[in-house]
C-alpha cells in the first residue's frame, strides 16, 4: 500500500516521501480515507501510531481543493499541551510543503501579541491550545465561523487536564456544518459523551490494541528502596553508557530535585514539566536531542507527544499514579519498528501501582535487583497473606539476595519524600498555562 493509493495528491505523497515515509502506518490506512471521505471520525489511536499524519494529510488535501476565501481558519486543531501543539504545527508546516496553505500555532505560557499578528494575517490551519484560543477569542484576535473542519487531539488528555468548558465554548463558535475528527487514546465515559454530542454517524477507526506498543519494548522491574534510587539510577546511566535516556518522575518538583543530583552526580540532565517557561523546555528538549545532555526528565503531561525518534531508554523513576500513563510512557521508546527498553525503578510502598500495570498489560514484568542496592523489603511475588511488618521492616542488605517481587502492602513504608508526593499533578497548574 502506498500513500498515493489512498487518494493523497501527489503534492502531499512527496512531502510524505521527503519525510522517509514509506509505507502507511495502519491508522494512516484507516483514516486517510475516512477523512478523505469528508465524514466525521472517532480514533482510538496513541502518540506513537502516525496518528498526526493520519489526519492532518487528508485534512490538508481537503483544503487544498478550493481556496481560502476569508481570513479562516479553516481548519481548528486542538491540543492539550504546548509540546503537542507545537508538534502537530510542526507535521502541518512539513506536508503542506508544496503546497499554497497557512498555517499557525497559539498556545499559553508565552506572549499573546506575536500570534495576534500571525493571525491577523490570514490562515488556513490553526493549531491550538483550548485555553490561549478562548483567550484570542475573547481578545477579537480570531474567528471561528470559517471552520470547515475540527480536529481534537488527545481529547482524553483534555479532559484530563480540564479543559472540557473551554471546548464546550470553542464548539459553540463553530458554524454548524463542519467535519469533526476527534482522536483520543482512551474511550471513558467522559469521552463517549463528548463524541455523542460532537460527531455526526462517525466512522471508527481503532488500530490494533493498546499494548501493541508495549510488545515491541523490553521491559524490566527494579526493585529498590525510594532513597536509592537515584544513586542506582547514575550507576545504570553509567554502566550502560546510556547517551539518550529520558525519565519520568510523578511530580514537578520530583523532576527538579533528581535533575539536581544527577548534576551533581556529573551526569548531564535537564528537567521539563509545566513550571517551567516555554523558552526552556523547548531549549531542554534541543540539546536532548542533540545529545548534548544525557538526560531528560520529564512528568507525565509534559512528555505527552514529545516527538523524539528512536529513544533506546526510558526510565521509571517513580511508577505513575494510573496504569495507562505506563504504557504511553513506555511509549515513548520502541517506536517505528525500533526496539526499545523501558526500566522502573519501583520501591516497595509502589506495590500496588505495579500490580495496577501488570493487571492492564496483562503480564508480569521481569524483576532484577542490582547488588549493592537490594531492597529493605523483600516481599513475594504473590502475596501469601498479610506481610509481617516486623520482618518486612529489616535492614538493608540483610535480603536473601535476590527477591522475585513486592506486590504486597508494605509495613507502613511510605516512601522518604523523593518527589512521592503522590497525584494532584495531572493538568491542573499545567492548564492554567496550556
Ligand atoms: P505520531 O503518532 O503522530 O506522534 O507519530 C509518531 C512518529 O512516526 C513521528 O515521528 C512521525 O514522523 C512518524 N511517522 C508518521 N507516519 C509515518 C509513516 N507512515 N512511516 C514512518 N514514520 C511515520
Amino acid at each position: 500500500m502506498s500513500f498515493s493509493s489512498l487518494g493523497l495528491s501527489e503534492q502531499l505523497v512527496r512531502a510524505t516521501s521527503e519525510q522517509g515515509y514509506e509505507t502507511p502506518s495502519p491508522i494512516q490506512a484507516k483514516a486517510i480515507p475516512a477523512v478523505l471521505s469528508g465524514k466525521d471520525v472517532m480514533a482510538a489511536a496513541q502518540t506513537g501510531t502516525g496518528k498526526t499524519a493520519g489526519f492532518t494529510l487528508p485534512l490538508l488535501q481537503r483544503l487544498s481543493e478550493k481556496p481560502r476565501t476569508g481570513k479562516g481558519p479553516r481548519a481548528l486543531i486542538l491540543a492539550p499541551t504546548r509540546e503537542l501543539a507545537a508538534q502537530v504545527h510542526d507535521n502541518v508546516a512539513r506536508y503542506s510543503a508544496y503546497l499554497p496553505t497557512r498555517s499557525a500555532v497559539v498556545f499559553g505560557g508565552v506572549k499573546i501579541n506575536p500570534q495576534m499578528m500571525k493571525l491577523r494575517k490570514g490562515l488556513d490551519v490553526l493549531v491550538a491550545t483550548p485555553g490561549r484560543l478562548m483567550d484570542l477569542y475573547q481578545q477579537n484576535a480570531v474567528r471561528l465561523n470559517e471552520v470547515e473542519v475540527l480536529v481534537l487531539d488527545e481529547a482524553d488528555r483534555m479532559l484530563d487536564m480540564g479543559f472540557i468548558r473551554d471546548i464546550r465554548k470553542i464548539l459553540a463558535l463553530l458554524p454548524e456544518k463542519r467535519q469533526n475528527l476527534l482522536f483520543s487514546a482512551t474511550f471513558s465515559n467522559e469521552i463517549r459523551s463528548l463524541a455523542q454530542g460532537l460527531l455526526d454517524n462517525p466512522v471508527q477507526v481503532e488500530v490494533a490494541a493498546r499494548n501493541t506498543t508495549a510488545e515491541r519494548v523490553k521491559q524490566s522491574v527494579y526493585p529498590v528502596d525510594q532513597s536509592q534510587k537515584t544513586a542506582l539510577l547514575s550507576k545504570l546511566v553509567r554502566d550502560h553508557s546510556w547517551e539518550q535516556v529520558l525519565v519520568f518522575t510523578r511530580t514537578k518538583h520530583g523532576a527538579n530535585r533528581l535533575t539536581q543530583k544527577l548534576e551533581r552526580d556529573g551526569i548531564t540532565a535537564a528537567a521539563i514539566h509545566g513550571n517551567k517557561s516555554q523558552g526552556a523546555r523547548t531549549r531542554a528538549l534541543n540539546e536532548f536531542k542533540q545529545g548534548d545532555i544525557r538526560v531528560l526528565v520529564a512528568t507525565d503531561i509534559a512528555a505527552r507527544g514529545l516527538d523524539i525518534k528512536q529513544l533506546p531508554q526510558v526510565v521509571n523513576f517513580e511508577l505513575p499514579n494510573v496504569p495507562e500513563d505506563y504504557v504511553h510512557r513506555i511509549g515513548r521508546t520502541g517506536r517505528a519498528g525500533e526496539s526499545g527498553h523501558a526500566l522502573s525503578l519501583v520501591s516497595a510502598d509502589e506495590g500496588k501501582l505495579l500490580a495496577g500495570i501488570e493487571k492492564l498489560i496483562k503480564k508480569q514484568l521481569p524483576r532484577t535487583v542490582v547488588d549493592g542496592f537490594e531492597p529493605t523489603n523483600n516481599l513475594p511475588l504473590k502475596p501469601k497473606a498479610k506481610a509481617d511488618p516486623s520482618k518486612a521492616r529489616k535492614r538493608p542488605g540483610g535480603g536473601n539476595g535476590k527477591p522475585r517481587s513486592f506486590g504486597a502492602k508494605p509495613g507502613g513504608r511510605s516512601g522518604n519524600g523523593n518527589g512521592n508526593g503522590g497525584g494532584g499533578q495531572r493538568g491542573r497548574s499545567q492548564r492554567a498555562s496550556a
